[in-house]
């Protein structure tokens, strides 16, 4: 197909944008080129979390010599020419900015050879491109990508660190081997293999990301209706991840993220998931794509329907009937033995068709979000960066936040001031007995005190555990069986990074491979803690401890964590368990469990009192 460059009408009428911003923006920029030219086998290779080197290589159709120099032009494109066919688009690209934009900021070379013809190479430095040379090259196109940014200093300090970036493009990655499972991705970072598929389907990809005994979670579901086209694989009712990470809808075969899908979806889950947990879902919908606007965002993440009460009504309808397991959810389960699901292409009805076809009483969608679903104050983490979507001039302002070191202090001037006040002579507290093997019961003169044993001993552990930390007394105990953690790419990453942090709490971590954490070793103090549940918390915190650099904040969290799964709850404390704790309180009824609740509460006698009207 040639290159042509789109006029000023056509051009006009797409909504504008930064392209390029990241290096996973770059690696979807350029997968999506391979996709659109029919690769059946793509590979993609990044070193330095691709600010160094960002290589994609496909068995496409390739381009031919004399479009290779229109290919670096912007607004060039082979994909759309009139405006009219804006409202059809099947290609993931149309733009006709993504080489042209890249180019700009990197050293870029593209390799690449029709069946027809011959390989020839074009290179270009800041977007000056060179001569056209002849190249060695299988029919396919490769293009390399170098020192991303190397001229735009400003857009460079504001990727993030190597890690984080990698992190980014294996979601990246992920999401297109989940996109196209008849595709065979091959991705590889700084040499290390980090995900390989063999174009074998959908299950066969989930098998490969998520582990193999992910499909025993999940249920295939396949639904028609209205002219719109369901497939994928839903988690079922008691399976649910701390984030939303796990969550990918795919519209007409592209990536996006979208309220009105998510919410039906989290809404049909409400009554199964409790608050903080999210479903995990792998779904495609493709419905005719005129009344698809993919058009509404620069990075093309989200779409917009022409009918979102139409997409609501039909996802919140098959969704719900599936989890409800009424007879209606038979039509929509896939059988066991599913073939490999085809590629989007057709869409059986026009829009006109389905508005007629649909009959059943669907739930107002009122745009609002149901329990636990993505709001908009915080995107899902794919997303978390798209505010760097609209250009460097927002994205280079240094953000404003609190200022935490005068925020801690003035926190520990007033829990000091509290603590003092609230000290009691611990030789002067009769121990009274317990209640629902919870509170311990005290009394001090016309005081008594009610203490929360978990709450204290949790705070005790976690003390006890904040000192050794700080003067690097951990003792690491070795476990006889290691824990291994199976994680997604982005959780993954996060984790990562966290790797010194845990170490310097007594951990011993690393990487498993296969985005999988072991853990060998746990603190001392922490022998016995419920592992799971502890990754689990600092995975839920995922975007929020993000955001936070203060390490030692970051160790608070972690080590407050790390005490609530060492506690267990409804254990009865022995006599001298429960007075090693009052000691080791030595006596201060002002504290707080890491979490904030109360260790203790105060109650006076007076108090006592009024409750029994012998006083007003
Ligand atoms: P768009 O994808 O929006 O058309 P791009 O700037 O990404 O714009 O690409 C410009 C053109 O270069 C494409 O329209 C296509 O013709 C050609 N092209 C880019 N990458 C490839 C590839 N991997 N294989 C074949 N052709 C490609
Ligand atoms: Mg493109």
């Amino acid at each position: 197909m040639k290159i042509h460059i789109l006029g000023a009408e056509v051009y006009n009428q797409i909504a504008a944008g930064e392209v390029v911003d990241r290096p996973y923006s770059v690696v979807k920029e350029l997968v999506e080129n391979a996709i659109d030219a029919g690769a059946t086998e793509i590979s993609v290779e990044i070193a330095g979390g691709g600010k160094s080197l960002v290589k994609v290589t496909d068995n496409g159709g390739g381009i031919e010599r004399e479009d290779l120099a229109a290919a670096y032009l912007p607004h060039a494109t082979s994909k759309l020419s009139r405006a009219e066919d804006l409202f059809g688009v099947r290609t993931l690209g149309f733009r006709g900015e993504a080489i042209a934009s890249i180019a700009a900021v990197s050293k870029m070379k593209i390799v690449s050879r029709t069946a027809e013809g011959e390989g020839w190479s074009l290179a270009s430095e800041g977007g000056k491109t060179g001569s056209i040379l002849p190249a060695a090259s299988p029919v396919g196109t490769e293009v390399t990508v170098e020192d991303l940014f190397y001229n735009t200093p400003a857009r460079l300090k504001f990727l993030k660190s190597d890690a984080q970036e990698e992190g980014d493009v294996t979601n990246m990655m992920t999401r297109f081997a989940l996109s196209r499972p008849d595709i065979s991705f091959t991705y590889l970072a700084n040499g290390k293999e980090k995900l390989k598929t063999h174009g074998e389907g959908l299950a066969a990809v989930l098998s490969t990301v998520y582990g193999t005994n992910i499909l025993k979670e999940l249920i295939e579901i396949s639904a028609d209706k209205h002219g719109i086209r369901l497939r994928g694989f839903l988690g079922n009712r008691n399976f649910s991840k701390p984030n939303r990470t796990y969550q990918s809808l795919f519209v007409n075969g592209r990536y996006v993220v979208n309220q009105t899908v998510s919410s039906a979806v989290t809404n049909a889950y409400a009554s199964y998931l409790m608050k903080r947990q999210y479903p995990f879902y792998v779904l495609f919908l493709d419905l005719p794509p005129e009344i698809v606007d993919v058009n509404v965002h620069p990075n093309k993440t989200d779409v917009r329907f022409a009918d979102n009460r139409l997409v609501y009504g039909t996802v919140y309808h098959v969704v719900s009937s599936v989890l409800d397991g009424n007879s209606r959810a038979l039509e929509y389960v896939a059988p066991e033995s599913a073939s490999p699901a085809p590629p989007p292409t057709s869409s059986p009805m026009t829009y006109e068709e389905a508005k007629k076809e649909l009959r059943f009483e669907v739930p107002v969608y009122t745009g609002k979000l149901g329990l636990g679903a993505a709001s908009p104050a915080s995107p899902p983490p794919l997303e978390v960066h798209s505010s760097a979507a609209y250009g460097i001039s927002q994205a280079a302002q240094t953000p404003s936040g609190p200022d935490y070191f005068e925020e801690n202090k003035q926190y520990l001037l007033g829990q000091e001031a509290a603590k003092k006040a609230q000290r009691v002579e611990v030789a002067s507290l009769e121990y009274k007995g317990e209640l629902f093997r919870t509170y311990l019961f005290y009394e001090c003169g016309d005081d008594a005190y009610i203490v929360d044993q978990h709450a204290a001993h949790e705070r005790l552990i976690y003390d006890r555990l904040r000192e050794k930390m700080s003067r690097r007394e951990v003792v690491a105990q070795p476990m006889l069986v290691p824990f291994l953690l199976p994680l997604n790419g982005s959780e993954f990453a996060f984790l990562e990074t966290q790797f010194p942090l845990l170490e310097e709490m007594g951990f011993e971590i690393g990487d498993f491979g296969g985005n999988t954490v072991k853990v060998s070793a746990v603190p001392s103090d922490l022998m016995g803690m419920d592992l799971s549940s502890f990754f689990r918390e600092v995975l839920e915190s995922l975007e929020s401890l993000r955001a936070i650099r203060l390490s030692d904040l970051l160790k608070d969290k972690l080590a407050s964590a790390a005490c609530k799964a060492a506690v267990k709850g409804g254990e009865r404390l022995t006599e001298e368990e429960v007075r090693a704790l009052l000691e080791r309180m030595d006596g201060d009824m002002g504290l707080k469990c890491p979490h904030g609740r109360p260790v203790a509460v105060h109650l006076s006698k007076s108090e006592m009192e009024k409750l029994f009207k012998r006083i007003v």
